[in-house]
C-alpha cells in the first residue's frame, strides 16, 4: 500500500466507496467523476503504478481486469450495445492517478 495513494487508501477503506466487484485480487468502483453514464475503474489491490511497471508475470492480472470488465458491462446492462476499456499511462496518456486502473465506459455513444 502508497499511504499517498488514492486507490490504496479506498481500497483499504479509508475512503468509503461502494464496491461492484471485490476479489483478492482486484476491486472495482464507480468514478466519482463519471465521464458516461456507466464509468467504472476496475483496480488491482496491489499498487502497480502503471501498465509500464508491469512485467510478463502480470499478463494474468491484465486478463482478469479486462473479463471482470466484461461482467461488469453485462451487469450494467451495456454489454450488448457495446463499450469501451482505457488504461491511460503516463502524462501524456492522461494518467492523474498513479495505480494502474482500468476504465469502463458506455451507456451512450462514444466517439
Ligand atoms: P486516470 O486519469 O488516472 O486514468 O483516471 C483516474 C480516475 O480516478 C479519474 O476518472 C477520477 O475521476 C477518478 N478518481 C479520482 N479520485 C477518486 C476517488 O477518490 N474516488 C473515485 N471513485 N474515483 C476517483
Ligand atoms: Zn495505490
Amino acid at each position: 500500500m502508497a499511504v499517498d495513494c488514492v486507490f490504496c487508501r479506498i481500497i483499504a477503506g479509508d475512503i468509503p466507496t461502494p464496491f461492484l466487484y471485490h476479489d483478492e485480487e482486484v476491486v472495482a468502483f464507480n468514478d466519482i467523476h463519471p465521464l458516461t453514464p456507466v464509468h467504472v475503474l476496475i483496480v488491482p489491490r496491489r499498487h502497480i503504478t502503471s501498465l509500464q511497471e508491469m512485467g510478463p508475470e502480470e499478463a494474468p492480472l491484465i486478463g482478469r481486469m479486462a473479463l471482470l470488465a466484461k461482467k461488469l458491462a453485462a451487469d450494467k446492462g451495456i454489454a450488448e450495445r457495446g463499450y469501451r476499456l482505457v488504461i491511460n499511462n503516463g502524462p501524456e496518456g492522461g494518467q492523474v492517478v498513479p495505480h494502474l486502473h482500468l476504465h469502463l465506459l458506455g451507456g451512450k455513444k462514444l466517439r
